[in-house]
C-alpha cells in the first residue's frame, strides 16, 4: 500500500485541531502506520522544503514551522498520496474548497494547518526523513475488508 507523510503544522497544533484532523483520516479509512510529536530544526526543514529555498518567504516558513512542536503521521492506503492531497486542499487556504482540511480550518497560505506528501516517491522519502524504521508499524486492521473490496487489495 502507498504511504504518505503528514505534518500537523504549528498552526494546526495551536488551533487545537490535532484530534479533528486525525479523525478525518481515520473516518476515511486510511491506516495510521506512524504517529509522534516532535520539534523540527532548521536542518530537517531545509531538506523538507528544499524546493522553496529560493523563495522570499522561505525564512518565514522556517520560523513558522519551528514555532511549536508538530505532529507527524505516516498514513497508508491505496492511492494514499492523492486521496490525502484531495482531503488537504489547495496551498492557499482561502482558495481551498470547503470540505477540505485547509478549506474548513484555514485562511492563510503560510499558516495552512497541514503538510501532505505530493507524490508516492516523496511519501517514501519524507516518511524516512521524519520516522526511524522501527517507528513505522506494519499491521493489517481487521476492518480492512470492509474498507476495500478483495480486488482492490491485490
Ligand atoms: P503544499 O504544502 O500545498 O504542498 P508547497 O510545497 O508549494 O505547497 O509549499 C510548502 C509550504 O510553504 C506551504 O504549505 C506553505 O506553508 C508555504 N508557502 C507556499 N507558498 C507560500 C506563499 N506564497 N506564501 C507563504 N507561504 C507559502
Amino acid at each position: 500500500m502507498e504511504q504518505t507523510l503528514i505534518i500537523i503544522k504549528p498552526s494546526g497544533i495551536e488551533r487545537g485541531l490535532i484530534g479533528q484532523i486525525i479523525t478525518r483520516f481515520q473516518q476515511k479509512g486510511l491506516i495510521i502506520a506512524g504517529l509522534k510529536m516532535m520539534n523540527l530544526d532548521e536542518q530537517i526543514l531545509r531538506q523538507h522544503y528544499a524546493h522553496l529555498a529560493d523563495r522570499p518567504f522561505f525564512p518565514d516558513i522556517l520560523k513558522s514551522m519551528m514555532a511549536s512542536p508538530v505532529v507527524v503521521i505516516c498514513l497508508k492506503g491505496k492511492d494514499a498520496v492523492s486521496v490525502v492531497r484531495t482531503m488537504v486542499g489547495a496551498t492557499n487556504s482561502r482558495k481551498a474548497v470547503p470540505g477540505t482540511i485547509r478549506g474548513d480550518f484555514g485562511m492563510s497560505s503560510q499558516e495552512n494547518i497541514i503538510h501532505a506528501s505530493d507524490s508516492p516517491e516523496n511519501g517514501k522519502i519524507e516518511t524516512c526523513r521524519f520516522f526511524k524504521p522501527e517507528e513505522i508499524f506494519d499491521y493489517i486492521p481487521l476492518t480492512l475488508k470492509y474498507i476495500y473490496s478483495p480486488d482492490e487489495l491485490d
